[in-house]
């Protein structure tokens, strides 16, 4: 018979605001924790040696990106004023790979992305999903095929999930007509609605705790007013405090684009004519004037920042340092997934502001106290807003997703309590995380998950027919 409340004891763990030592903590049948309290070791189901921290949410990803990572990183031909190596090259490839992917694939590459991130210390992921159609560009029969195969994989591995359909309406600017690597994400809003509907539906009946439904208009490039003042009103009637991601920014191309069409930036007209708050997620917002960095922290949206897919693509750099001073609240996303690391994600926004700074600790609380943790805490408390779920702290109410990190690992020797996260953001490159809980249930042991070999042989196949496909 299972136990309804298991109880753990937990040697050294990081709890809202403190740290502390000997907890037990007891986590129900469907992942919640129910009970926290302190110094009793006796009658625990199991003790847990090590430092214990809540894992990271990651609030942006497109999963079949995974699959073509590092498949760009070669210079292409150039024209003569050089534009041709730039986001929108990256953007073709990242299209003619697209074309090719049937609904198992995307079960193969989503399944291997999600164990890659619970074993980097990502527990939740917000997966803004716009491959929708077959691969001509007609509906599939089950008009959430490719969504369902991508929820199917999270469950599969074990991570919590915000999945965020998306809304894709036209080509571009100027209601430009879709090209053919566009093909596959455009649907129409009633359409849209009806799968976030359908897919809201499961996730009540299915009640584990372990799914959010919501929605992702994808950027005002692709979605222009009317469709936009559209599914915002149809997912109001089905949720309406679900969570709402969008780009916005991410490229200078696209605020000069939005300024020719608009007559202003993106970031302004999205909140001079759209009621945003704390249910939003921005995604990118990298190139915003000082003026929107004000009015998007005080929005309440969460700042959706993917440093390293952002220094891939050439994006440039979120003015993260302002935002903070304006007291703005963000998450971390891998994004196209060139790295699946909360770490990397964390010390390049970090080290980005450095570098333009000529200075160090940037993001260190103001009187004093440690850069990693402040990043660390704040990473979970945006990221669980961004994907509005019950997660990134350890309390009652809230999922029991927590990370185990070795404390005999050599980056741990010196340092305690928040010197602990300051060497886990900052110090090396070996990971030290030895188990990983999401939803209650131990999903890596040892730096391993139980499917590992049959997920990762999986992706490999599939990559492999792929890329002989697109290349
Ligand atoms: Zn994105």
């Amino acid at each position: 018979m299972i136990k309804d409340i298991q109880y753990l004891w937990l040697e050294n763990v990081y709890l809202p605001g403190k740290w502390q030592t000997g907890v037990r903590l007891g986590v129900d049948a469907i992942g919640n924790i129910s009970s926290v309290s302190f110094g009793e070791a006796e009658n625990s189901d199991e003790l847990v040696n090590g430092i214990i921290i809540p894992g990271v949410p990651n609030v942006h990803s497109h999963a079949f990106q995974r699959a073509a990572a590092g498949l760009t990183e070669t210079r292409p031909f150039e024209n003569s004023s050089g534009t041709e190596n730039s986001f929108l090259t990256w953007r073709k490839i990242m299209h003619d790979f697209v074309t090719q992917i049937t609904p198992d694939d995307q079960f193969a590459i989503a399944s291997q992305l999600y164990l890659e991130m619970l074993k980097a210390g990502y527990t939740a992921v917000g997966e803004f999903h716009y491959l929708h159609l077959d691969p001509t560009g007609n509906p599939y029969r089950n008009a959430c095929e490719i969504a369902e195969q991508v929820v199917q994989a999270a469950e599969q591995v074990g991570i919590g999930i915000t999945l965020l359909p998306a809304l894709y309406s036209v080509g571009g600017y100027g209601n430009v007509s879709p090209n053919q690597g566009q093909r596959r994400y455009i649907l129409a809003v009633d359409t849209l609605l009806k799968m976030v509907e359908a897919l809201a539906q499961r996730q009540r009946n299915d009640g584990n705790g372990q799914v959010r439904i919501g929605i992702a208009p994808h950027s005002i490039r692709q979605v222009p007013p009317k469709p936009l003042a559209d599914v915002l009103d149809g997912f109001a009637g089905i949720d309406s405090t679900g969570p709402i991601h969008m780009h916005i920014a991410e490229q200078r191309r696209d605020v000069d684009a939005h300024i020719e069409y608009f007559g202003t930036r993106p970031l302004a007209w999205l909140l001079d004519n759209i009621h945003v708050n704390s249910h939003w997620c921005l995604i990118h917002a990298t190139h915003i004037d000082q003026t929107e960095i004000k009015s998007l922290a005080s929005s309440g949206a969460v700042a959706g920042l993917c440093p390293t897919t952002e220094a891939n693509l050439g994006d440039g750099l979120f003015p993260f340092s302002a935002f903070l001073e304006a007291g703005g609240t963000w998450g971390i996303g891998s994004d196209s997934h060139v790295s699946v690391s909360p770490i990397e994600e964390l010390r390049w926004l970090e080290y980005g502001q450095r570098l333009i700074r000529h200075s160090r600790n940037i993001s260190a609380p103001k009187k004093g106290g440690a850069t990693g943790a402040r990043l660390y805490r704040e990473a979970l408390k945006g990221g669980a807003q961004a994907l509005s779920r019950s997660i990134g702290i350890l309390e009652p109410g809230y999922r029991a997703d927590l990370l185990v990190l070795d404390p005999s690992h050599v980056d741990f020797a010196t340092g305690r309590e928040d010197e602990l996260l300051n060497s886990l953001v900052f110090s090396g490159n070996s990971n030290p995380i030895l188990h990983v809980m999401c939803g209650g249930k131990w999903v890596i042991r040892n730096g391993h998950h139980p499917e590992e070999e049959i997920i990762t042989n999986n992706y490999k196949a599939t990559i492999g027919r792929l890329r002989d496909m697109t290349l």
